[in-house]
C-alpha cells in the first residue's frame, strides 16, 4: 500500500482540538464557572462544542422556553451566540467597558429576556480556531424586564420570572468583560502550551518517518543491486562455463597429439625434440586441470551441479585418489603413508565427486610440501560424529609441509582465494580446490575443517555422513571472497 506523503504540522492548520487537551481544559472551564458563577461555553471553528459549564439560568431559561415563543425567540439567540460573526452586527454590539481600552473581538450579545452574553474570539497565530460565549448573566444596571420578553406570551407571569431571575449572577457587563479578558489569557497560554507540546511529539514522529523512508529506499536500491549483481554473477558463470569447456575440447587434442609424438608414432624424434614435446604435454596438463576446475567452480555457482548418492567402497575412493596422485609425490621425494581400516568403510556417495575431493586435498599436501616431505592419508570406519550429529567416517590428509596462518584458514576455502598470490608462480592452481571440496563436501551434508600452522604442515579433515539426507542434491555455491575495502560497489 502506498501512502502519499504526510502534510506536516508545520504546514497544516491546527485545530483547537489538538491544542488543548479537553479534560484539562475543562477543568480550568469548571474552576472560573465556579468562581464567577457564570457559565461558559468553549466551540471550535467548525461550531463543535469543547466546553459547556452552565450555572444559574437553568430555572429562568427552563421557563422562558416553555412558551412557544420564548422557545422560537431562545433558539435564534443560541444560534447567534454559536455561530453568528463575531462582530458588532445581526444584534450584537461592543462591549460596555467604563475606563478600560477596547477589547479585540470581544462583542456583547444581548437576550431578549434582558440578560447578557459576551463572545470572544479564540485566536492563535492570526487564525480564528474559535470561540468563548460568556454568560448568561444579569447586567447589574437591569431593572424590570425588556419588552421583548413581556412580549413572548401574555400567560408569562412577570412575579414569577422575576423570582428565577434572581438565581442568575448580577454584574456589571464591564466587570463581565475583564473576567472573560484574564480567561482569555488562560486560554491563550493553554493554546501555546499545547502547541509547543504537540509540534514537538508531531516533528518527533515526522522526522522518525523520514528516517524510515529513507532507509526503506535505501533498502529498496540495495535489494535492486543486489538482483543486478546476481544476473552479472550469473552470466560470469555462464561465460566461464561456455570458455572452459570450448577450451578443453583443443585442448585435449595438443595433449593426446603430443603424446603420439613423445611415444614416437610419427617418427623418431631427438631427444632435445622428445623433452620440448614432453613439456607441452605437462602444461597441457596442468592447464586442462585449471580449466576443469573453472568448469567445475562455474557450474556449482550457476547451481548446475547434482550429486548422485549410491552405496560405495569408500577405501576404494580413497586408494584410487591415492593412486592418482603418487606419481607427483614420487617426483618429489614425499613419503604417501595410507592408513586405511581393516573392515570394509560403506556409505552413500557421489564417487566421482568424493574422489575430487580427496584428489584436491592430496594434490595441495604435494603442492605445499616440500621435497623428501611427508603426507599422511587416514579413512575411519563408520561411527557415530559429533560435527555431523549422526553416523559417518573421516578423511584426514595431513602434510608436513609450510602450512596455513590461523587468520587464513577460513578464507582458503572461497574460490580464487590463494594465502600468497605469488604462490601461483612457485606453486600454481587458481584457488579453486578448497571451494570445490568444500562445496562437494557440503552436499553430501559433510563438513571440512582445516588444522595447521605456519610451517608445520596441514591436517585437513572431510567428515562424512553414512548416508546423506536426500538420495540427490542440488548443491549451493561455494563463498564468494570477500570484497577488499576498497572495492566498493
Ligand atoms: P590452489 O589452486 O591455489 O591450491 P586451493 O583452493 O586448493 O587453491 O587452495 C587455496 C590456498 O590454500 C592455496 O593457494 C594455499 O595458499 C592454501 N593451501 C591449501 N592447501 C594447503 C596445504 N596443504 N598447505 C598449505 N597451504 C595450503
Amino acid at each position: 500500500m502506498t501512502q502519499g506523503p504526510r502534510e506536516s504540522v508545520l504546514q497544516r492548520r491546527l485545530t483547537l482540538s489538538e491544542l488543548l487537551d479537553v479534560p484539562t481544559f475543562t477543568e480550568v472551564v469548571k474552576g472560573f464557572v465556579e468562581l464567577y458563577k457564570i457559565g461558559i461555553k468553549v466551540f471550535d471553528e467548525k461550531g463543535g462544542k469543547l466546553a459547556d459549564i452552565k450555572i444559574g439560568n437553568g430555572d429562568f431559561c427552563g421557563y422562558v422556553f416553555s412558551f412557544p415563543e420564548g422557545r422560537s425567540r431562545c433558539t435564534k439567540q443560541v444560534g447567534r451566540v454559536k455561530d453568528g460573526p463575531l462582530a458588532p452586527t445581526q444584534g450584537a454590539r461592543l462591549p460596555l467597558l467604563d475606563d478600560s481600552a477596547p477589547i479585540k473581538g470581544l462583542v456583547t450579545s444581548p437576550c431578549f429576556t434582558g440578560l447578557r452574553y459576551l463572545l470572544l474570539p479564540i485566536t492563535f497565530e492570526g487564525d480564528v480556531l474559535g470561540r468563548v460565549v460568556f454568560g448568561p448573566f444579569l447586567p447589574a444596571e437591569q431593572k424590570g424586564f425588556p419588552e421583548s420578553l413581556t412580549e413572548v406570551s401574555a400567560q408569562l407571569e412577570i412575579g414569577r420570572a422575576q423570582e428565577l431571575v434572581e438565581k442568575v449572577r448580577r454584574a456589571p457587563e464591564s466587570t463581565v468583560a475583564r473576567v472573560m479578558v484574564h480567561f482569555a489569557q488562560v486560554l491563550d497560554t493553554l493554546v501555546a502550551q499545547g502547541q509547543r507540546t504537540l509540534l514537538t511529539s508531531q516533528l518527533h514522529i515526522e522526522a522518525t518517518l523520514v528516517q524510515n523512508r529513507e532507509l526503506e529506499d535505501r533498502a529498496q536500491k540495495l535489494s535492486e543491486m543486489n538482483v543486478k549483481l546476481k544476473e552479472l554473477d550469473r552470466l560470469k558463470s555462464a561465460f566461464l562455463a561456455t570458455v572452459s569447456h570450448e577450451l578443453r575440447t583443443p585442448l585435449t587434442s595438443i595433449i593426446g597429439y603430443s603424446e603420439m609424438l613423445a611415444e614416437g608414432l610419427a617418427g623418431p624424434m631427438s631427444q632435445e625434440q622428445n623433452e620440448y614435446v614432453r613439456t607441452i604435454m605437462d602444461k597441457g596438463e596442468t592447464l586442462l586441470k585449471l580449466i576443469s576446475s573453472i568448469l567445475d567452480i562455474s557450474q556449482i555457482e550457476a547451481g548446475r551441479v547434482r550429486l548422485n548418492f549410491e552405496p560405495s567402497d569408500i577405501i576404494e575412493v580413497v586408494q584410487s585418489s591415492v593412486s592418482s596422485v603418487k606419481p607427483q609425490a614420487q617426483k618429489k621425494g614425499i613419503t604417501l603413508d595410507v592408513q586405511l581400516p581393516k573392515e570394509p568403510v560403506n556409505a552413500a556417495c557421489d564417487r566421482d565427486r568424493l574422489r575430487q575431493v580427496v584428489v584436491n586435498l592430496l594434490a595441495n599436501a604435494v603442492k605445499f610440501t616440500p621435497t623428501n616431505g611427508k603426507i599422511t592419508v587416514i579413512l575411519t570406519p563408520v561411527s557415530a560424529q559429533d560435527d555431523l550429529g549422526k553416523k559417518g567416517y573421516r578423511i584426514s590428509v595431513e602434510d608436513s609441509g609450510i602450512g596455513i596462518p590461523k587468520d587464513q584458514q577460513e578464507k582458503i576455502f572461497q574460490s580464487f582465494y590463494q594465502v600468497d598470490s605469488s604462490s601461483t608462480r612457485e606453486f600454481g592452481g587458481a584457488g579453486l580446490g578448497l571451494a570445490i571440496v568444500k562445496s562437494f563436501v557440503e552436499g553430501h551434508g559433510g563438513v571440512v575443517k582445516v588444522v595447521s600452522a605456519p610451517g608445520q604442515g596441514a591436517r585437513f579433515i572431510a567428515v562424512l555422513p553414512e548416508k546423506p539426507a536426500t538420495p540427490q542434491v542440488q548443491i549451493a555455491p561455494p563463498v564468494q571472497p570477500t570484497p577488499v575495502a576498497n572495492d566498493r560497489f
